[in-house]
């Protein structure tokens, strides 16, 4: 396999900040997107923060044109081969259409959702030039980077695997808001592999079939900057 761990590069696009009454009031929230270069051309997953009137009141957003973000490592936009989005909320889709004649790749869950979906507009599939690629699982980009649906956050939510020299490297999006989270539902999923009394909260499937199928060795997030790595001490 020919991609190297750092040919994913994150990109910072921007913040919001939570608010009152919510989960974590107050709270500075960034925005990731990441590049990955491929010997077929470079994949986007995510594209930034789009404009929302009603996000845009609650969350106060920062953006970052992801063309400034993509500029800053070496990367232009008729670079970039094809695009994902964890899923069509307007701080991972906000710049779809700055990509046109672009394959999306997205599930079909997503897209027939996005119409009852908040904090989203019809602008992130429907633009001109829009050309989705929609699936119904797991679907390969190129050889090496494969999407599968990581639901929950969203109907249609969806991740990256991309496997690298060093092992496979999931790229999660919002799948979970951070690496603590996935640690978490990652131990639970552990304990009950092995018939151990585990917690009450229910783990998604999904937890399981990404470690059974490609027992990742790292797992990057859209909202956090820290990164699970598959821990030493669980066999
Ligand atoms: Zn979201």
């Amino acid at each position: 396999m020919v991609i190297q761990p750092g040919d994913i590069r994150r990109m910072l696009v921007g913040h919001f900040t939570m608010p009152a009454g919510s989960t974590l009031p107050g709270h500075v929230i960034v925005v990731c997107a990441y590049v990955i270069r491929h010997p077929k051309g470079y994949v986007l997953f995510d594209t930034g923060i789009g404009r929302h009137e009603e996000a845009e009141r609650i969350f106060r957003p920062v953006r970052r044109d992801v063309r400034d973000a993509l500029a800053e490592v070496g990367v232009v936009p008729e670079d970039i081969r094809a695009i994902a989005n964890c899923h069509f909320h307007i701080d991972h889709a906000g710049g779809n259409p700055s990509f046109p004649n672009r394959p999306i790749f997205a599930q079909r869950a997503e897209f027939e959702a996005v119409a009852e979906q908040d904090y989203t507009n019809p602008e992130v599939v429907e633009f001109d030039g829009a050309t989705f690629e929609l699936h119904e699982g797991d679907a390969v980009i190129d050889d090496g980077i494969t999407v599968i649906p990581t639901p929950g956050h969203t109907p249609g939510h969806q991740s990256l695997v991309v496997e690298t020299t060093e092992g496979r490297i999931v790229l999660a999006g919002q799948a979970f808001n951070d690496a603590s989270d996935y640690g978490r539902a990652h131990y639970e999923w552990h304990l009950r592999k092995q018939g151990a009394p585990s917690g009450e909260v229910e783990v998604y499937n999904w937890v399981g079939t990404i470690q059974e199928r490609y027992d990742p060795r790292r797992v990057l997030f859209a909202h956090d900057l820290a990164v699970w790595e598959r821990p030493d001490v669980l066999t």
